[in-house]
């Protein structure tokens, strides 16, 4: 098994996803440079930051924590542009498990009951064959023992992004593109809801919009990256 890895890695190096250098036996995803220079967010505080701020007055968030600072230059958006185009799942796994243990040191998931990851189309899952958040959600439902709920909410509509709409016309229009299949195995619980990444928010408040429909529902928010553009 070692030999036939070895082969491979002479046609197919492992490279860095930050700088593309080869990666070393003991490196994943990131050489040890790259991951240094990986723009954590390091969000103790759930309850007030900028994250859940940027939900004030739009829908009612319990918490919320990102794990990356994402710009449209940095390392977050090769990590991102390879987990979402480039079929590297194995990023979303890379990530889930480093992001846990900053959720184990500020107790974040303790109270949770259930991880609903945000639906892409169906006709944009054929063509990717998958949805991005995922795998990230997998690994944090393994390591907290907690069900990921994928056959609960659904995206109606398969919309462009509507950037030229301002946020809370772009929220409207989006709030009708998602539906829950089923209201009741959600009544009473605490979930968290997960993005890739929280640009405008509209998306994560048009989920709101559809989850809290449901009887004495608690939603708080969870995303791999976050960007003050909104
Ligand atoms: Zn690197």
């Amino acid at each position: 098994m070692r030999f036939l890895k070895d082969f491979l890695r002479v046609f197919f190096p492992n490279l860095c996803v930050g700088c593309s250098n080869e990666l070393l036996y003991s490196e994943k995803v990131l050489c040890n440079f790259c991951s240094n220079d990986l723009p954590i967010l390091k969000l103790d505080d759930c309850t007030s930051n900028i994250v859940t701020a940027s939900f004030y007055g739009r829908t009612k968030i319990e918490k919320s924590s990102s794990f990356l600072f994402f710009n449209k230059k940095n390392i977050t958006q090769k990590l991102i542009h390879n987990l979402k185009y480039n079929n590297r799942q194995d990023i979303g796994n890379y990530l889930g498990f480093w992001f846990s243990e900053l959720l184990k040191s500020n107790h974040f998931m303790h109270d949770i009951d259930a991880i609903i990851p945000v639906p892409i189309h169906r006709k944009k899952k054929i063509k990717r064959g998958y949805n991005q958040v995922h795998t990230f959600c997998d690994t944090l439902g393994d390591i907290f023992e907690i069900p990921v709920y994928k056959s609960t909410l659904f995206r109606k509509s398969n919309n462009k992004s509507q950037t030229s709409k301002d946020r809370y016309t772009r929220a409207e229009t989006i709030s009708k593109d998602f539906y829950l299949k089923d209201h009741v195995i959600l009544r009473n619980k605490h979930v968290v809801l997960v993005d890739d990444v929280i640009t405008t928010g509209a998306t994560i408040e048009a989920c709101c919009k559809e989850l809290l429909k449901t009887d004495n529902l608690r939603i708080s928010v969870l995303s791999i990256a976050f960007t003050e553009n909104s």
